[in-house]
């Protein structure tokens, strides 16, 4: 039986083009891109066109391109780096509470170093309030780091309000947005996000995995992230990884010919499952905002059941998906998020994500939603909870 992949906000299957294009810079065209031969000569030249496509996709400068091993590196070099290079204007930074773990738990590990960190509550949609930042904003304050969406939700954050209230302020405080989730999904354009640092990853647009970038506006102080040979302007250094940024760049300059087309297509299946869904299961809430979403993220919770049981039966019909709910994410807790935006622990459990992509068809949609109402209410008879129930309430 065929596999029905909707997991793509974990990770997605790398392009055949992109793959393709990765190819030669794997066997004979193996330079080291700081080399004056000709071989070397031309994997910088693959270097620089790629940070070129990266750039166009990010509306950027290529010379504010830097390379990095993935979102979470990017992450870590920009709340590192600038705290780091601006310690001398304060040691306060502003994030939210619902950001990935690459932003949450560098941000732990820079209050161990002597920083203080405010995280912002978020409503029951997963919003930030602008205005909760700029009542946050102190005279220590040097970096605000709200994601641009947020990879479990989906909720898209207000980050052009944000940014255009950091901007107003007198003093410099630095601005970074991860937008792993977003570049590739719906226009990202640093400019209109009034942001000095951005994060991406290549793995979550159709690219190979363990590579990623980190934009820095022009004019930023931030240290480097690793100390070495002059690679990436002296700010990031170790031999460059030619095929995977050649890939990478492959797979921004796919993705930003079909932004528009891809959006359309998974927010018309994404809107049909959820229909499908809210409307066959009792006793289910859509977490995140109606239309404010990723284009293709759906994420529910069922009352009465335990998110992993749902994954296993899910994936015993080749259906793979993921939760926010306990053993998935290795700790008793569940999802950080999920309990950021109000949902009681027993709700919280029972949580499931679906992540569509390019392949998904209506088809797939339709055999998610022909099998899902069966296990969940498989799932549900084996739960006392479920059989002590008082009432029907409406879904929310
Ligand atoms: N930030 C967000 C919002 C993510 O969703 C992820 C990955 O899931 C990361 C950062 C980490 O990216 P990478 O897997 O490239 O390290």
């Amino acid at each position: 039986m065929k596999k029905i992949y909707m997991d793509h906000a974990g990770t997605t299957p790398m392009r055949k083009e992109v793959l393709e294009a990765m190819m030669p810079y794997m066997t004979e065209r193996f330079g080291n891109a700081s080399t004056i031969y000709s071989l070397g000569r031309e994997a910088k030249m693959a270097l620089e066109d790629s940070r070129e496509k990266v750039a166009n996709l990010i509306g950027a400068e290529p010379g504010e391109v830097f390379f990095t091993a993935g979102g979470t590196e990017s992450d870590n070099w920009a709340l590192r780096g600038i705290a780091e290079a601006n310690k001398d204007m304060g040691n306060h930074i502003i994030t939210s509470c619902i950001e990935h773990h690459a932003v949450l738990h560098t941000c732990q590990d820079l209050e161990k170093q002597g920083y203080r960190v405010t995280y912002l509550p978020v409503d029951r949609y997963g919003f930030v309030a602008p205005e909760h930042v700029k009542n946050s904003i102190t005279d220590d304050t040097i970096l605000v780091s709200i994601m641009h969406a947020n990879n479990e939700i989906g909720t898209i954050e207000p980050i052009a309000d944000i940014g255009k209230i950091i901007k107003r302020q007198k003093r410099k405080i630095y601005f970074h947005t991860d937008a792993v989730q977003t570049v590739g999904k719906i226009p990202v354009k640093v400019d209109e996000l009034y942001v000095d640092l951005l994060s991406v990853s290549s793995h979550k647009i159709y690219g190979p995995k363990g590579i990623g970038a980190l934009y820095i506006k022009k004019g930023t102080k931030i240290k480097p992230f690793i100390t070495g040979g002059a690679q990436e302007r002296q700010k990031r250094a170790g031999t460059e990884n030619i095929p995977a940024i050649v890939g990478f760049g492959k797979a921004c300059e796919l993705i930003e010919a079909e932004l528009e087309q891809q959006y359309e297509k998974l927010s018309r299946l994404r809107d049909r499952l959820i229909r499908g869904i809210m409307e066959n299961i009792p006793f289910v809430h859509l977490n995140g905002h109606p239309t404010m979403r990723l284009p293709h993220n759906v994420n529910v919770c069922f009352e009465f059941i335990e998110g992993e049981s749902l994954l296993l039966n899910l994936d015993m019909k080749d259906i793979c998906a993921s939760s926010g709910s306990a053993c998935t994410s290795g700790s008793l807790e569940p999802s950080h998020v999920l309990l950021a935006i109000g949902l009681p622990h027993e709700i919280a459990h029972g949580s499931l994500r679906l992540t569509l992509g390019m392949d998904n068809t209506e088809e797939d949609v339709d055999f998610v939603l022909e099998i899902l109402p069966g296990i969940v209410n498989k799932l549900r008879e084996m739960s006392p909870l479920f059989a002590e129930r008082k009432e029907m309430p409406k879904n929310v």
